[in-house]
């Protein structure tokens, strides 16, 4: 029984008004459960894939379909609604919100979605307990060292229980202890059947939370391997 992708690419295209493409024809395929890690030099196509992914940006030829939407073809609000349920996003500079506390941050992206704020409280101090940062919960994020923040915008993109879980260079900002901190917690979700892709320049920060690697050189899918070393994956859509 195969199950319904998290992630499908096919032959997306994306150019920026004169330069070469971003991204040229790429397909990807990534599964419920998989952790992929997206390696390549700056100016690869890291970012651009990414935003695709999120409905950030939208491709010039191709299509894009996560958790079975289409997210090529939505618009502004369709796109947000699309983020809200379906993705949840980890950023190298936590992007938290400075004058809310650690429980209203985690909190937010489900009262956004409608949910009542007594019902988002009790999930966020879950989430919050989960990961270890609990006694937080009434600080504010300035208060907080990096890797701490890292693990209250972990909190908040696992809020609405996304199936996709995207991490753009989420040590990058960190220390080498607290990036291990973060890198432990991707692990755990990984093994707790999260699907998360990763981001990264870091090859050992990819090899130890992924088991599979996507690297892309021009815009190009260059290889696409499992970390075990059993070779290739096959690439969908050729
Ligand atoms: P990476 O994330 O791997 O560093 P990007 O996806 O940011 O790569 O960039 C891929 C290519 O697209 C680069 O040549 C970059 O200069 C170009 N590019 C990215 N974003 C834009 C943009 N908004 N406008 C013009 N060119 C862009």
């Amino acid at each position: 029984m195969s199950s319904t992708p998290v992630i499908e690419l096919r032959e997306v295209s994306r150019r920026y008004d004169d330069g070469p493409p971003a991204l040229h024809h790429a397909s990807l395929t990534v599964r419920p459960g998989e952790a992929v890690a997206i390696l390549g030099p700056s100016g690869s196509g890291k970012s651009t894939l990414l935003n695709l992914i999120a409905g950030l940006d939208r491709p010039d030829e191709g299509t894009v379909t996560v958790d079975g939407v289409r997210v090529d073809g939505l618009g502004e609000a369709g796109a947000a609604r699309f983020r809200r349920a379906k993705v949840g996003m980890v950023f190298q500079f936590f992007h938290l919100l400075d004058d809310l506390t650690v429980a209203d941050n985690v909190a937010l992206p489900a009262q956004l979605a409608g949910t009542p704020r007594a019902a988002a409280h009790r999930r966020a101090a879950e989430l919050l307990e989960d990961l270890g940062i609990d006694r937080y919960s009434g600080a504010y994020p300035g208060t907080l060292s990096g890797g701490q923040r890292q693990r209250v915008a972990v909190a908040r993109a696992l809020m609405n229980r996304p199936p996709l879980l995207l991490a753009d260079e989420p040590t990058g900002a960190l220390d080498s202890v607290s990036g291990e901190e973060v890198s432990r917690l991707l692990r755990e979700l990984h093994a707790e059947g999260q699907t998360v892709v990763l981001v990264t320049h870091d090859l050992a920060l990819a090899r130890s939370c992924t088991d599979r690697t996507v690297e892309l050189v021009d815009g190009r899918i260059a290889s696409d391997t499992a970390a075990t070393g059993a070779g290739p994956l096959s690439r969908s859509a050729r």
